[in-house]
């Protein structure tokens, strides 16, 4: 079930935890953290940051799919399936890990980064598919204009970024108000990228998620400019066993 505030009814906002890893780079994280462990199909989101001067060096991964999308910067990937490129400001990557495979994911153009990395499940009897690897640039991107925001679909209909799990992902810039519709029985989570708003009688910082579960809809009002990350996703309704870099 959501979160309810009984004043409202309205889902409740939580700031994302702080997080430094290995290497010493930040993020702010929705989960695994805290009292959210994981938020079916989904297993981890954050938001990275990298100075030029650190990186994840090559390390392993399998049993789910990461979708990638930088918002500053420049991000460095190169992987055991032959792969090498640089995703920069606007562009996604998707690396479905499946039956394993290992990657690097190192700052680009000598300069800091910042992304939103999410990953999110394969169901039990996909765990051992091949390993593959497929980008998109910002140019590739439906963007559509509504009274009251832009909206940039990083992976849904017209995106070409694919995955083995029925996900919409949105970058809405909202200038007045958006309404965002979760299906019946998907599950949901708004993360605040920049500026500020409102969802319900709550404030909405940077930094700041909701989530919504088994579908529903809200409304997001913007204060200033407010810029979210809007993800959603049908459940697998399997256990999320996660091991580090591994999804089992
Ligand atoms: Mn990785």
């Amino acid at each position: 079930m959501t979160e309810h505030d009984p004043s409202d009814g309205g889902p409740v906002p939580r700031q994302a935890g702080d997080l430094t890893h290995p290497g010493g780079m930040r993020a702010r994280r929705v989960f695994p953290f805290d009292q959210l462990p994981n938020l079916d199909p989904f297993v981890v989101f954050e938001r990275f940051f990298i100075e030029p001067t650190q990186g994840f060096g090559t390390h392993p991964h399998r049993g789910f799919e990461i979708v990638s999308y930088m918002l500053d910067g420049a991000m460095a990937h190169e992987d055991s399936m032959g792969h090498a490129s640089t995703a920069r400001t606007g562009d996604a990557m998707r690396i479905t890990t499946g039956s394993g495979m290992e990657h690097s994911e190192m700052p680009g153009d000598d300069e800091a980064c910042s992304g939103l990395q999410l990953w999110v499940n394969l169901s039990r009897s996909k765990k051992d598919l091949e390993p593959s690897y497929q980008e998109a640039s910002s140019e590739e991107l439906p963007v559509t204009e509504r009274d009251g925001a832009t909206i940039t679909t990083v992976v849904g209909a017209d995106a070409p970024i694919d995955l083995h799990t029925p996900v919409t992902y949105q970058d809405v810039a909202i200038t007045d108000t958006w309404e965002w519709e979760v299906p019946d029985g998907w599950n949901g989570f708004a993360f605040v990228i920049s500026g500020s708003g409102r969802v319900g009688e709550h404030s909405l910082e940077s930094a700041a998620f909701f989530t919504i579960e088994n579908g529903g809809s809200v409304t997001i009002e913007s204060d200033t400019e407010v810029r979210i990350a809007a993800i959603a996703g049908e459940p697998h309704h399997e256990p999320i066993r996660q091991r580090g870099p591994f999804v089992l």
